[in-house]
């Protein structure tokens, strides 16, 4: 399936568009005082037990409405909306639950599956919205839960892929609820459908 290339400047206008819609704010390396608060709450959050410089190269990261984007996330305009889409869900649930967000999310394998699963959700959905496709098996969709990074068990990885089974579809059925991709495929809808696959079922 082909789908229209994606710009940098669409991607960074979608971003500034979901900053603003999430009251969010996205922080880059270059961005020097914000950068250095990231890198404090990491290093205390991880306990200085990881590597800091190597976990803010390699990951994106969010804390509270501060979503701090990796390099290696800003090189491709589709990748870097993916992230931010991600991103940008975690900063709903950030909104929505508060500080039970953090702490279910450090304290409990099952709370950390349920908000992964909701954020990759909205993040399949956006894709859904793009391309006109989802993983393709169970094992695809719950496969970014196996990273180490996020120390989950079978049992709570199971529970994660039977969530994004359920929500992937719906999407199939062009049903979407992740917060910050109906956000996102609104704006698209509005402002470069020829971003949208062929087919995409305008949402209602
Ligand atoms: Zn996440």
């Amino acid at each position: 399936m082909t789908t229209t290339p994606m710009t940098r400047d669409q991607a960074w206008s979608l971003t500034r568009y979901l900053e603003g819609a999430l009251g969010a704010r996205v922080v880059q390396r270059t961005d020097a005082i914000e950068y250095q608060i990231v890198r404090g709450v990491v290093e205390t959050a991880t306990l200085n037990m990881v590597d800091t410089e190597d976990l803010l190269e390699n990951y994106s990261q969010t804390i509270g409405p501060l979503i701090y984007l990796a390099p290696k996330h800003l090189v491709d305009p589709d990748l870097l909306v993916s992230v931010v889409v991600h991103e940008m869900e975690h900063v709903h649930q950030w909104h929505r639950d508060g500080l039970r967000l953090p702490w279910l999310y450090l304290t409990t394998q099952e709370g950390r599956a349920t908000y992964e699963a909701h954020a990759y959700a909205a993040q399949f959905e956006w894709g859904r919205a793009r391309t006109g496709t989802v993983p393709s098996s169970i094992e695809a969709l719950g496969m970014p839960l196996e990273a180490p990074a996020y120390l989950l068990g079978k049992d709570e990885i199971k529970l994660a892929q039977s969530l994004l089974v359920q929500r992937m579809t719906s999407a199939a059925h062009g049903h979407y609820s992740g917060f910050a991709s109906r956000i996102a495929i609104a704006w698209a809808e509005r402002n470069a459908a020829g971003l949208l696959a062929l087919g995409h079922k305008r949402m209602t």
